[in-house]
Order: structure tokens, then C-alpha cells, then sequence
């Protein structure tokens, strides 16, 4: 060993990483700032679980390849120590960390943790290198730098297994069960019939190859997407914390304002090491709707287009950070072009649903929503750039409340005859039913909203509605980009609802309960916000409804998940369990369902606009529902506006108004409800 040597790796590796590391991450310095550091235990609880405990890479679905990765991982935790180790006998050779001194219990339970890792990992790195190669999934990008990394780890393992076996065998020592890997080294060593100064040097080979590897694969790190394995651990502890469905409220008063994403430094630095952090996966785009359906939108190739403009940008991006004066501020600014010229183009974000498949499937919970959100509130805000069909919908929500256009004073029409109570006639209500626009204007929607009446009213629940004084919450103008148009509607329905007095609040939308629930607390609204489905299986647990068999219910019933739901608000089993309920119905699971569910194209405002690029995602999703109810046909059953409308368009548009049909749960539930 060279203690020369080894002193001058180390410098230089260190130094040339140290200069590498300054770069990468100095233009974050130029970023918006953003505050992670709260809610630390929360944060340090996420990253046990998510960071070291990999918890993401095995869920259902993704689980062969996610163990691989693990065994990967693992083996990087464990063979850190052994990697310490040899680096210390390049100084001396009898050198040992404390307590894992030869001989010793530790040092040999340690040893055997040691050689059970690396073949692990050696096994792992050759199944990626067969993912890779042979079998090659579509999410997978191929690359020459993920199959050199793979051999970087194949020759870590390979190059400790020949320095252990060499030394071994030159010590003559037996196969021994606490090192399974060096004592197999060494036998087959042996069994090369290898002179003693062969053997000798194939040690040598071995510990130098290794420490050059390891210095070589670590300064490699932060120039490719392999930068994931120093930035993905701190990307898991600054993630977003709950409530995720909630977007940033834009501060569009102050002189400061801020109107979305224009150039990289409007990004914040986490959204920054977001991109950083992309390990390339491509989890994120197997249910994510704009993907699997041709547009040109996935999360995974947004992170690499922001990466790499990060990259390419950062010298000016520096002097951003650098400059003293507004002059030289807005000298750099002027060099940074616009991120929607050719980096995310409009298509691409205009293509979101913000359905939340692709954060949720992340396994470093990399955040995209927001950044596409962002990119249209400045289209929206600043250059007056959008679809035309979402002018119409500010338009209408400006004008009337609602995005139909509808006159704001026809809101209550769907219940002239219910004699529904009002929040403004005063009195103490279980709930204030906030009905939705589509609740109140859409004539197939109006049916859910006179379904959950007549639930209310079998189990005795005292409600009351805001009627004429109900706008929109203005959900789908904030996700179209119209900040300033979704703060105006929030407001004004915080302040009638505070004005009432109100404390818990019913909603059939989930948009409207991500909005209400998640959102308007950003405006003083603070409530508890419950789903009509939530409230329908509590009913039937407490027995206070009794469904009988539903009217016209032919044949079995699949559950379609709607995002806003399921993924942002974590409901799942409700909508089931009240389905349950129903007598002799009978709940099929579509393939992709609860976290996993599939998008009906709808959010984000999408239901608003045209879907002119690639198939039509509420078909894709229809052709689904199709498979699982069988020939015959049956029932989709559902718990949101948008999600109806996009699966009773699906239905006709693929011909199939003969075999299926789509329900809500409320109207499942109530058709058959005994008094
Ligand atoms: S964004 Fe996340 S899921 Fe998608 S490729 Fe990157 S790491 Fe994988
Ligand atoms: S939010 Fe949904 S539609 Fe948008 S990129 Fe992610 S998976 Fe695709």
C-alpha cells in the first residue's frame, strides 16, 4: 500500500469534486427562496421512510425492479464502511475502524453483512444491465451513462471480491462462513492455479481498481442523472409536506409581486434540485395521461429539460446571485430566455391534467404540478397568452360565477321545489352543502346534487345551502394559470362562509374539496371539509341510511378513482364501502384504481379545453372500464363531476351507450334507500 499514493487520489478526487460540486450548485443561489426547513420531524420521519427506508420502490407494480434498487442501495450504506476501511490501509495496512477490528464478533458480523451486500448488489447492477439491454421497458431511457454506472458498481463489488480472495488465499486461510465472498474469491483464485506474486498482484489490481473506481464513480456523479445518489436523500427531506394538493398562493399586491415561472430564476432552488434529483426512472409516466396518450408531456423529460438548461444557463444564473446593483440585476435577467421557448414549451404544459400521478409514483418526490401551474400563471398573468376556451371560462367565472356562463342568479334552480334551508336564514346546521357549479348548473349533475338531498334528508342530517349567494371557488381558473381571477373567487366565498359562520362544509366535487379543504385556509378559511362519498359510508356504518338494491342497476360496477380524490386527499375506500353497502352489487377493480387510477382528462382544467394532440385520455379510460365489466357491460360509478361527464363522453364516443352507463355513488346509493 502507498500511503503517497493513496494521499494523492484522495487530493485530487477531492479537489476536482469540491470544484464540481461549487458549480452545480451555485446557480441555486440565484433561485427563489423557499422555506423546507420547517416541520422537521415530520421531514426526518419522511425521509426514514421514504429516503433510507426506499418505500416508494417497492410498491405494487414496480416491485422487481425496485428491489433491485434497494439491494443496490443497501450495499452503498453498508460497503461505505468497507470503502473507509480501504482507504485507511492505502496509509496502513493493518488498518481497521473501531469496533470492526478483525477477530472480532462485530468485525465479523459485519464482514458477513459486507459480502452478503456486495453480492447483492452485484447481482442487482447485472439484472439493470438485462433491463437495460434485453428486456428494455419503455420507461426506461436508454443511455450509455446508466450501463457505465451499472459496470462502475459491477467493478466496485468485483474489484473488493479479488482483493479479499487474493488476500486469502496468500494467507492460506480456510473458507470461512463469515466471509462467503472473499473465501469464494479466494478458492477460485485457487483454482487458477495462480503463483503466489500473481496472486499478489491481482490484490493489488483489486484494492487500487477499487479506490480509483469509487474516486472516479464519485466525481461522475454530479454530471449526469446518477447526481440522484447525492442530491435524492436531502430531495426526499425538503419535500412538500401535506396538504400536497394545495398550490402556492402568488403575492400579486405587494412590490415584489410574482407572476409564475418566466426564466430558470423564477424556479426555486428546490424545484432546482428537483431536476437534479431524477433518476430517470420513468415511473412517473406509466399512468400518467398526457403520456400514455401522445402528448408531449412527462414529468421525467420536463426534469431533464430543466436539468439541462440549468446547466447550460448557470454561468449567467451566477452573476444573477452576483449582481450588487438593479442595472446588473436586470443585465443578467435579460440573458436568461423565456423557459417557454423551447425548454417546456406551451404545448407541454398546457397538457397537464394535474391528475398527481407523476409526484405521487416518484420515488424521490420530485414536484411537477406546480412548476407547470406556474409556467401558465405567467401565460396568464403577464402575457396574456392562453387557449381560447380558457378565456371563455374566466370570462364566464368573472361574469356570472360559474364557468358555463350561466346567470349567477339561476344557481338554486336545481332545488326550487326542495325547500332547501339557507345559510343566510341563519340556524345551526350538521353542514353547509356547497353544491359546485356543476351541482347547480350541469343538468346531469343536478341529479347527484338531488341524490345527496334525498340521502341527507333518509338519515336525518341538517343542511343548509348558500344558494344564489354560492360562486365558484375559482379551482379550475387558479389551475389554468389565473391567479388573480381564483384569489377574487376565494375571497369572496371565504368571506361568506366565515360571514355564516360556518365550520363544516359538504362538497360532491372533489376539486371543490381539494380547493376549499387545502386552499382557502391560504385566505383565512378554515374548515372541515367532507366528501359526499365520506359522509355516505359513515351514514351506512352508523346506520343511520339503509340502501336496498339499486333501481335499474344492471349488471357489476367498477369504480373509477377521481384524482382529486383519491391521489391529493388520500380517499379511496369511502366510495367503496358506501358502494358495498348496496345490496347484490356487485364492485369489479379496473386494473389501475385508487393511488394508481387513471386520469379521466379532466383537471387541471382541462375539461375546459380542447384535446387536440394524441388519443383521448377519457377513452383510454373508458376502453378500461370496458374490459373489466365484461361483454354485458355494467355500471362505472363515480364521485365527480368532471369525471362523469369525461366518462359518459368516453362512453358515446366509443359506442358503447348500449352496454355501459355511469352513475355517481350518491345516485347508486340513493335509488334503492329504505325509510
Ligand atoms: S420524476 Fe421521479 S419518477 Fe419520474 S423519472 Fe424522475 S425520478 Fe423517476
Ligand atoms: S400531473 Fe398527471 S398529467 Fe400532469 S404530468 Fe403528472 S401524471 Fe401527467
Amino acid at each position: 500500500m502507498s500511503p503517497l499514493l493513496t494521499s494523492l487520489l484522495l487530493a485530487a478526487a477531492g479537489g476536482f469534486f469540491a470544484f464540481t460540486m461549487l458549480r452545480r450548485l451555485a446557480p441555486l443561489r440565484a433561485l427563489r427562496r423557499e422555506d423546507r426547513t420547517d416541520q422537521a420531524a415530520e421531514r426526518a420521519r419522511a425521509l426514514v421512510l421514504f429516503g433510507l427506508g426506499q418505500r416508494r420502490m417497492v410498491d405494487p407494480g414496480e416491485r422487481g425492479p425496485g428491489l433491485l434498487h434497494v439491494a443496490i442501495f443497501a450495499a452503498f450504506l453498508v460497503l461505505s464502511l468497507r470503502t473507509v476501511t480501504l482507504f485507511g490501509m492505502g496509509f496502513d495496512p493493518s488498518f481497521h475502524l473501531p469496533l470492526l477490528g478483525p477477530g472480532t464478533a462485530l468485525g465479523r458480523g459485519y464482514g458477513l453483512a459486507k459480502d452478503v451486500m456486495l453480492v447483492l448488489a452485484l447481482a442487482a447492477a447485472l439484472g439493470f444491465l438485462w433491463r437495460r439491454l434485453v428486456t428494455r421497458p419503455d420507461r426506461v431511457t436508454r443511455s450509455w451513462e446508466g450501463n457505465l454506472i451499472l459496470l462502475f458498481i459491477a467493478g466496485l463489488m468485483l474489484s473488493d471480491m479479488a482483493f479479499e480472495g487474493a488476500e486469502r488465499a496468500l494467507s492460506g486461510l480456510p473458507f470461512d462462513r463469515w466471509a462467503p465472498a472473499g473465501s469464494l474469491a479466494a478458492g477460485l483464485l485457487g483454482g487458477l492455479g495462480l503463483s503466489a506474486g500473481a496472486t499478489h498482484a491481482v490484490g493489488l489490481a483489486g484494492f487500487w481498481s477499487h479506490l480509483v473506481l469509487i474516486l472516479v464513480f464519485g466525481n461522475f456523479l454530479p454530471y449526469g442523472k446518477h447526481f440522484h445518489i447525492l442530491t435524492a436523500l436531502p430531495n426526499v427531506y425538503f419535500q412538500r409536506l401535506p396538504p400536497t394538493g394545495a398550490l402556492r398562493k402568488l403575492d400579486l399586491e405587494s412590490e415584489g409581486a410574482s407572476y409564475g415561472l418566466r426564466t430558470a430564476k423564477d424556479l426555486s432552488w428546490k424545484e432546482a434540485l428537483d431536476t437534479y434529483s431524477c433518476t430517470e426512472c420513468g415511473r412517473c409516466q406509466t399512468h400518467c395521461p398526457t403520456y400514455v396518450t401522445g402528448k408531449p408531456l412527462s414529468h421525467k423529460e420536463v426534469n431533464r429539460a430543466i436539468r439541462r438548461h440549468i446547466v447550460e444557463k448557470a454561468p449567467e444564473l451566477v452573476r444573477l446571485a452576483r449582481a450588487k446593483d438593479a442595472p446588473a440585476r436586470e443585465a443578467a435577467e435579460a440573458a436568461l430566455p423565456a423557459l417557454s421557448e423551447g425548454v417546456v414549451p406551451p404545448e407541454t404544459f398546457w397538457a397537464c391534467t394535474t391528475c398527481g400521478w407523476c409526484e405521487t409514483a416518484c420515488p424521490v418526490f420530485i414536484e411537477n404540478v406546480p412548476r407547470l401551474v406556474d409556467l401558465r400563471r405567467h401565460q396568464v398573468l403577464v402575457e396574456a397568452s392562453f387557449p381560447e376556451e380558457a378565456a371563455r371560462v374566466f370570462k364566464n367565472i368573472e361574469t356570472q360565477g360559474n364557468p358555463w356562463g350561466i346567470g349567477s342568479n339561476r344557481r338554486a334552480e336545481w332545488c326550487e321545489d326542495l325547500a332547501i334551508p339557507r345559510a343566510s336564514e341563519g340556524g345551526d346546521h350538521e353542514y353547509l352543502f356547497f353544491v359546485g357549479c356543476a351541482g347547480a348548473f350541469d343538468d346531469r349533475q343536478k341529479k347527484v346534487s338531488r341524490a345527496i338531498v334525498q340521502i341527507l334528508r333518509s338519515a336525518g342530517v341538517s343542511f343548509a345551502i348558500l344558494g344564489e349567494e354560492e360562486t365558484c371557488n375559482g379551482e379550475a381558473a387558479r389551475r389554468l394559470g389565473n391567479e388573480y381571477l381564483y384569489q377574487q373567487q376565494a375571497a369572496a366565498n371565504v368571506e361568506k362562509l366565515n360571514g355564516y359562520g360556518v365550520r363544516r362544509i359538504l362538497v360532491q366535487c372533489p376539486h371543490c374539496l381539494n380547493t376549499i379543504r387545502n386552499e382557502f385556509p391560504q385566505f383565512g378559511g378554515n374548515y372541515e371539509v367532507v366528501h359526499h362519498t365520506e359522509l355516505i359510508a359513515r351514514l351506512v356504518a352508523e346506520r343511520r341510511i339503509r340502501p336496498g338494491a339499486a333501481e335499474g342497476l344492471a349488471g357489476p360496477v367498477t369504480f373509477h378513482d377521481p384524482c382529486y380524490l383519491a391521489r391529493w386527499n388520500g380517499v379511496t375506500e369511502a366510495p367503496r364501502e358506501a358502494l358495498a353497502s348496496v345490496p347484490g352489487l356487485s364492485l369489479r377493480e379496473m386494473p389501475r384504481n385508487r393511488r394508481e387510477g387513471f386520469c379521466c382528462g379532466a383537471g387541471g382544467g382541462r375539461m375546459w379545453l380542447e384535446e387536440k394532440l394524441g388519443t383521448r385520455v377519457n377513452q383510454n379510460r373508458v376502453e378500461e372500464a370496458a374490459a373489466t365489466l365484461g361483454e354485458a357491460g355494467g355500471v362505472v360509478a363515480t364521485g365527480c363531476p368532471f369525471c362523469l361527464t369525461m366518462v359518459k363522453d368516453g362512453i358515446s364516443e366509443t359506442g358503447r351507450e348500449e352496454r355501459l352507463r355511469v352513475l355517481d355513488v350518491a345516485e347508486i346509493v340513493a335509488s334503492g334507500l329504505r325509510t
